[in-house]
């Protein structure tokens, strides 16, 4: 039978228990943490993930700034905002939502911002500490994964998982967590470039797909029994939804589900997840400040 990584329940499971946390700080006389977000430009869906995460802050009582920029904002305006919150001691982190417009250099944004302050885990002094193994901010998707399989208790010594996607932020370091002390997978990862993907994806016994192509994933794609993560947010047009779209991901689930023993839905299984790693790395955050 298949059962359901259900990371909506999860999500708001954790968040009940940050919301805790968060009270007893107030209760001690302690400010809130507070998270703050950069979004340059009015890309629709950026703006809805900015919103996400302020009603997701606000759920769970911490602080929440958003800093509206225009799109055309230059890049060394961008990076003096990025340096007043660096310096700002009221902020505890902030991410900068991406993609940014063409004409700034993304990564030398993301090298500006404080590690200390990185709480979605990009700067290559976070993801350097993340791969040596040491204590540090987890980009906020994979850590969602992996918190999903721990608090499931899904067996994953020794297994083989095969992650689809090598990005920057969901394929490389959720391929690497996996691989890691804790987890101890044996991971393959494939890419763009991969030959022959079906016959490695029947070999896994945890599947991730980071791919970002609707349905990509069908049934003869899959062993049986797997357990499958399925990373891709994709809208598309329905007439028959209030809001004239709905959400599915790289997986087709309509005919893979019922072959798996584990599987992530689409909507509400890993993107509520992200929010929460994103909440959980600002409290730590706010923790080391106060250290
Ligand atoms: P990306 O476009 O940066 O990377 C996609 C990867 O898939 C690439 O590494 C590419 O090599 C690989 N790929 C493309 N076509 C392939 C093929 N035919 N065979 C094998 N590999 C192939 O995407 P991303 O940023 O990693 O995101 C992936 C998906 O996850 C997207 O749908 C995105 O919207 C979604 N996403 C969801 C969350 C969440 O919170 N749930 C967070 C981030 C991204």
């Amino acid at each position: 039978m298949t059962e359901i990584l259900d990371g909506k329940a999860l999500a708001l499971q954790i968040k009940e228990e940050i919301a805790n946390e968060v009270r007893q700080l107030v209760a001690a006389d302690h400010r809130a943490p507070h998270l703050a977000a950069v979004i340059v430009g009015e890309d629709g869906a950026s703006m809805t993930y900015v919103a996400n995460k302020e009603k997701s802050s606000h759920e769970v009582g911490f602080t929440s700034s958003v800093y509206r920029l225009p799109e055309k904002i230059s890049e060394r305006e961008l990076l003096e905002t990025i340096q007043f919150l660096n310096n700002d001691p009221d902020i505890d982190g902030f991410i900068v939502q991406l993609p940014l417009p063409k004409h700034i250099n993304e990564q030398r944004v993301i090298n500006a911002i404080s590690p200390d302050k990185d709480v979605d885990g990009f700067t290559p002094v976070n993801i350097g500490r993340m791969v040596l193994g040491e204590d540090c901010f987890v980009p906020a998707t994979p850590m969602g994964i992996c918190t999903l399989l721990k608090r499931y208790g899904i067996e994953t010594a020794g297994k083989h998982c095969v992650v689809i996607g090598r990005s920057n932020i969901v394929g490389t370091p959720v391929a690497n967590l996996l691989s890691r002390k804790g987890f101890d997978c044996t991971v393959t990862m494939c890419h763009s470039r991969t030959r022959n993907l079906a016959e490695l994806t029947r070999q896994a016994d945890i599947l991730v797909v980071a791919i970002g192509k609707p349905e990509f994933i069908t049934a003869d794609m899959v062993k049986p029994d797997a357990v499958l993560v399925d990373v891709g947010i994709h809208r598309v047009p329905d007439a028959s939804k209030k809001n004239g779209y709905r959400v599915i991901g790289d997986v087709k689930h309509s005919e893979v589900d019922s072959k798996c023993s584990w599987v992530t839905p689409v909507p509400g299984g890993v993107g509520p997840l992200t929010i929460v790693s994103l909440l959980q790395n600002t409290l730590k955050a706010y923790h080391k400040s106060h250290e």
